[in-house]
């Protein structure tokens, strides 16, 4: 059996400002390689917030 390759991974998203990992997505790594920057709400900042992509252990 040939070991299959996990194309789409999971990761957290993790406010700029707090620091806190609010949100979990899934990321394929064929279409996506940059890292994701999202503007999410976080409801520590009570506003929205740029989130960036980390991992997920
Ligand atoms: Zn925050």
């Amino acid at each position: 059996m040939a070991g299959k390759k996990q194309v789409v991974e999971i990761i957290a998203l993790a406010c700029t400002e707090c620091k806190r990992r609010n949100y979990t997505t899934t990321k394929n790594r064929k279409t996506k390689q940059e890292k994701l920057e999202l503007m999410k709400y976080c409801k520590w900042d009570h506003k929205h917030t740029l989130h960036k992509e980390t991992k997920v252990k």
